[in-house]
């Protein structure tokens, strides 16, 4: 090693740097820390949690890996996930497909819903309990090559800001900027590829939650993911979670959907808080956020490499998201895991190299991460391609179900024509009946 980087090695060096201090980010930390290792964790926030920015749900199974204590910890969470399913609006209508009890009825619940600014700083507090060195309000700018170009180390933002260490673990985001630079990906995020999610949180009083949505108690929550008359007919889809006093809402459309049509976010917003089905959940309550978040939606054909000499990436940071079921944050925290997992490795072998990091694919591979990633790789695309998944079919849906249950003295020959007609008016059978196809196929992988 050249003598002007010792010099700077000496300065500020740790084992393992992790850039980004969300879940992803917290987890390799911790897991590297917890193995005993020096780790820095660079956030440019004011605080973890600060510029993470969610109302969703995080996941018992990633949580309990982590923390097999988890839940005498206190977690600040607001409600188990005991409802869950899709909504689908019409123009005035919804048809609601939920699942409640059963598998959901468990307790621990499968999933619980979170507000991520509060779950996030807690999450790093756990991670600093742990050893983990946190370094915040600083941005991590560039890296530090060797003269061979291995990455050693990060640039910051801060005067005399050189951060030392072998192995980085980049977990900056769905914005990928050091994920270019670092040269595991050549593009930024396509816009035809990202969602721009725009949500407001909602308070309201327990009680009142309760009774709009059909909940006995806070013990009770309901998550749900919403289609049709929500995204002006664009490729898009919305969301509701209940927490204890206060309700998320949010509705998301790929970028480029958005800019082709012209569409702001506001008005999208606007739109589905103003449905008929949907204004009485939420009357009377007090905006208390409002705002807007990018998710990679590329998934499988939108991953980086994952590694290289001296740098991993993992999280959002490596478009992992399964659009269809919002899960983000399991995948950021198992990902996050083995990322921290391969850089101890690395270190027991003192071997830094991208064969010696291959390790933390290996591990993904055998994870629902990659296997998902995979399986769900034509989703999107799917999506954008199909768009009546958005207004054609959750309006037949509303009127052939309320057909179905409204006969009007009608025989019921009559009915099921009717309802028949209110799909071929539309559709042609057998279109339909390809689209019905080409959606299992892009969720089957096949
Ligand atoms: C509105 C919305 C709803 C969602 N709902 C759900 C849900 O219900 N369930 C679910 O599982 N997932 C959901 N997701 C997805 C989930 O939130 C993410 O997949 C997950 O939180 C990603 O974690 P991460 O650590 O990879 O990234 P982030 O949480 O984005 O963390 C990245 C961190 O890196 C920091 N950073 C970035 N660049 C730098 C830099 N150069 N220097 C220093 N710091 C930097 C950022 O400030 C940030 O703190 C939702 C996302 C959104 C936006």
């Amino acid at each position: 090693m050249p003598e002007m980087e010792k010099k700077d090695q000496e300065k500020l060096s740790f084992d393992v740097i992790v850039v980004g201090a969300g879940l992803a980010g917290g987890t390799a930390a911790l897991m590297a820390a917890r193995a005993g290792l020096n780790v820095a964790l660079i956030e440019r926030g004011q605080t973890p949690g600060g510029k993470n920015y969610f109302g969703g749900t995080v996941y018992t199974h990633a949580m309990e890996e982590i923390f097999p204590d988890f839940w005498t910890r206190m977690p600040p969470l607001e409600r188990p996930a005991t409802e869950a399913g899709y909504w689908f609006l019409s123009e005035t209508g919804l048809t609601r497909i939920m699942v409640g009890g059963g598998e959901l009825s468990r307790t621990p619940a499968d999933a619980y819903i979170g507000l991520m600014a509060k779950f996030a700083n807690w999450w790093i507090t756990q991670a600093q309990a742990e050893g983990v060195f946190l370094i915040p309000k600083t941005l991590v700018v560039d890296f530090i090559r060797d003269s061979a170009g291995r990455i050693i180390g990060v640039k910051t933002d801060r005067p005399e800001g050189d951060v030392y260490a072998p192995v980085t673990i980049i977990c900056e985001g769905v914005n990928n900027l050091l994920t270019q630079k670092a040269g595991l990906i050549d593009h930024d995020v396509k816009p035809e590829r990202v969602a721009l999610v725009v949500k407001q949180l909602i308070s309201l009083p327990t009680e009142t939650i309760n009774a709009r949505f059909g909940l006995p108690d806070a013990e009770h929550g309901l998550a749900v993911s919403v289609m049709g008359d929500i995204s002006l007919g664009l490729t898009g889809l919305g969301f509701i979670y209940t927490g204890k006093d206060n309700v998320s809402i949010g509705v998301g459309v790929d970028l480029d959907v958005l800019d082709n049509h012209h569409v702001r976010p506001y008005d999208l917003m606007q739109h589905f808080l103003k449905h008929p089905q949907i204004a009485p959940l939420i009357a009377g309550g007090q905006m208390l956020e409002y705002g807007g978040h990018l998710i990679p939606e590329g998934g499988w054909s939108q991953m980086p490499k994952l590694y290289a000499d001296g740098v991993l990436v993992a999280g959002d940071a490596a478009a992992m998201v399964n659009a269809l079921h919002w899960e983000g944050t399991n995948m950021a925290i198992i990902a996050g895991k083995m990322a921290g997992e391969a850089a101890v490795e690395a270190h027991k072998r003192k071997d830094f190299s991208a064969g010696s990091l291959k390790v933390y694919e290996d591990k993904l591979k055998d994870t629902f991460i990659l296997k998902d990633l995979k399986q769900y790789r034509n989703f999107s695309k799917f999506l954008i391609n199909h768009e009546d998944f958005m207004s054609v079919y959750p309006t037949f849906l509303n009127e052939a179900l309320g057909k179905f249950f409204s006969g009007f003295g009608k025989p019921k020959r009559e009915v099921y024509k009717n309802i028949l007609g209110s799909l071929t008016k539309r559709k042609p059978l057998l279109k339909a009946a390809g689209d019905i196809l080409a959606f299992g196929r892009s969720i089957l992988g096949r």
